[in-house]
């Protein structure tokens, strides 16, 4: 490869620079170009051998409370801070003991990263990718059932939904991301002639430490956030939530055992103001990694703003936030494939995905067939524990949560612009269980049709098949948010100007398919306005967000004068 260089012998310094230096971007090119498929979706039908594989784990699981140390430079630590995860759907069974850090020892294990992170960013690339993609392995073979199991238990999710995100999102994320870099690399400045200057450029890690916060909604969300900075050469403390503790602790391991050194991802469970708090006054902050509500992002970048003058580097903050995320359908729509398009986005997972149909817009022609075909499909939808395979669906993760959910189901009771058309009534004596819930409205600015619920409570307004327009207008403007949104029709025309009036509402916009779903490497996703940073995760351009590149001018006919050839007369 060093051919392109002819004016360096081999034993020279500019050689050995060369060795060291610009081997993290070269050697890369070295390894086979394999191509990237997704991680199949196994089916989990009757006898199979996953069915039966996952049926052991979650017996496995459910038959301990797991003991959950924080972790920070390989270190096992245990504070008197003790806390438990338990199962949303039976909340008096614990499936994990954990431990809070408190400030002294988020401050410890920012200390570790930094010092972590010089080592690691030496690495080469092409061994950094070889970890990821053994990592990926590990997650679809020998670790699949228990992360989906522990996914299953810990977060209330149903085979199917476990299986999209703790098996195949999760091997997507850590294989892609891999994939992505190693493509990003063969991407070089120019060089106009490399016998004079050869021009390149390395993908450095940041200096210091980047903070990766995630959601309880998904497993993979989890490992993205935490190991795609780690991946790029940046150091990290991962803190989960508390109740995705135990999906996220597998993850952690499965890394490790990959080869993933100590110290380049912390695992560190703490109270959130505290971990927030005490990330956002070190210097060494290089970036926040962030999943999760607006409110919180919002807080966090206000803090970052006001400790500006104490970095090292300007902090990079990505957020992926909330959504009010609509099905809009239109007088022309397919009505079948619009109803289990709204209910499955609107009600797997009890409507806790970020990307969930929380507001539906239907023409006034329609909505007689379509009021019917929601009300009975949403009423025979079972709700019941994960265990029992033929759940659709579970109970929504925690106490606040019921508690939030159930104060707007009331709210649509009392109100005099709203009917409760299926649903609406829970229980939390065993596990935290809401029944699907389809609400008509009759005002398109109710709260239930602009604030993010995040629960199974579905909004429906019906609007007049002449005011499609200012109907349109109303979808872009009457909420914060634009992170996905879906459209119903088969009038072409429609859908055309669809792209057009509704470009600015979703960062995934989906045409005759579900708000929800997305696929890493098919669909990178995001939202713009108050949903996010829109930085497309599980596309090829979100990795550059967790390098500081260095470009690298090198010069082989070296330059004496000091005088331009011009000034000579
Ligand atoms: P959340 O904001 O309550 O918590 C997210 C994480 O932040 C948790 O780990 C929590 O402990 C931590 N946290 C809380 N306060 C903190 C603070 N002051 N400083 C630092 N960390 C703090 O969100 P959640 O309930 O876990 O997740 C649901 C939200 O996430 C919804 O709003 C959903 O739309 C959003 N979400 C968005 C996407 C996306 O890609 N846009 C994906 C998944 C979830």
């Amino acid at each position: 490869m060093f051919s392109i260089l002819p004016r360096i012998s081999r034993q020279s310094a500019a050689f050995r620079y060369h060795e060291r230096c610009i081997s993290s971007v070269v050697p890369l090119a070295n390894l086979p170009d394999t191509g990237i498929v997704n991680e199949p979706i196994l089916t989990y039908s009757k006898d199979s051998p996953e069915r039966n594989a996952l049926k052991a784990a979650l017996k496995s699981t459910a038959a301990k409370c797991e003991e959950i140390p924080i972790i920070i430079g390989g270190k096992e630590i245990k504070t008197k801070d003790v806390r438990y995860q338990v199962m949303p759907h039976n909340h008096s069974h614990k499936i994990a003991k954990f431990y809070w850090a408190d400030q002294k020892i988020i401050e410890n294990a920012i200390e570790v990263a930094c010092d972590a992170q010089t080592k690691w960013d030496r690495t080469p690339l092409s061994e950094r990718v070889k970890i990821w993609n053994r990592a990926a392995d590990l997650m679809a073979t020998k670790y699949r059932q228990e992360l989906n199991a522990a996914t299953m238990l810990g977060q209330a999710k149903t085979v199917i939904q476990a299986e999209i995100d703790s098996a195949a999102e999760l091997v997507d994320f850590i294989r892609m991301n891999a994939y992505f870099l190693k493509e990003c690399t063969k991407y070089q400045p120019i060089s106009e002639n490399v016998k004079v200057t050869r021009n390149s450029m390395r993908y450095r890690g940041i200096d210091g430490f980047v903070a990766a916060v995630s959601p309880f909604n998904f497993s993979a969300i989890g490992g993205n956030l935490a190991y795609t900075p780690a991946l790029m050469g940046c150091a990290v403390l991962w803190k989960p939530s508390d109740t995705a503790v135990l999906s996220n602790w597998r993850i952690f391991n499965a890394m490790r055992e990959a080869g993933v050194p100590d110290g380049v991802v912390n695992f560190v469970p703490a109270d959130g103001p505290v971990f927030g708090d005490t990330i956002t006054k070190s210097p060494h902050l290089a970036g926040i990694n962030f999943t999760g509500s607006v409110p919180t992002f919002n807080r966090l970048w206000k803090q970052v703003g006001n400790n500006i003058d104490k970095y090292v580097n300007f902090p990079r903050l990505v957020g992926e936030c909330g959504g009010k995320n609509f099905h809009f359908i239109h007088p022309s729509a397919d009505l079948e494939s619009a109803v289990a398009s709204t209910i499955r986005s609107a009600f797997e997972f009890c409507g806790q995905k970020c990307s969930a149909c929380s507001r539906c817009y239907v023409p006034e022609s329609l909505w007689p067939k379509m009021k019917a075909g929601l009300v009975e499909k949403a009423s025979k939808l079972k709700i019941g524990d994960v265990q029992d395979f033929s759940s659709f669906a579970a109970a929504v993760i925690d106490e606040k949560a019921f508690q939030r959910i159930t104060s707007y189901i009331e709210h649509a009771k009392k109100n005099s612009n709203t009917e409760v058309l299926v649903g609406g009534t829970y229980s939390d004596e065993k596990g935290y269980f809401i029944h699907p819930t389809i609400v008509e409205s009759k005002d398109p600015h109710d709260k239930l049709m602009t604030e993010e619920i995040f629960g199974p409570l579905l909004t429906v307004y019906v609007y007049k098949d002449s005011a499609l327009e200012e109907t349109m207008k109303m979808v872009t403007t009457s909420t914060p948010f634009a992170l996905t949104g879906a459209v119903f029709a088969t009038d072409e025309s429609f859908l055309i100007h669809a792209l057009d009036k509704f470009k600015m509402a979703a960062g995934n916009f989906y045409i005759n398919d579900k708000s929800t779903g997305a696929v890493v490497g098919q669909q990178p996703f995001g939202g713009g306005r108050m949903s996010g940073t829109n930085d497309k995760a599980g596309g090829p351009h979100y990795i550059l967000r967790w390098t500081s590149p260095q470009a690298i001018k090198e010069t082989f006919v070296p330059q004496r004068d000091v005088e331009y050839p011009y000034m000579k007369e």
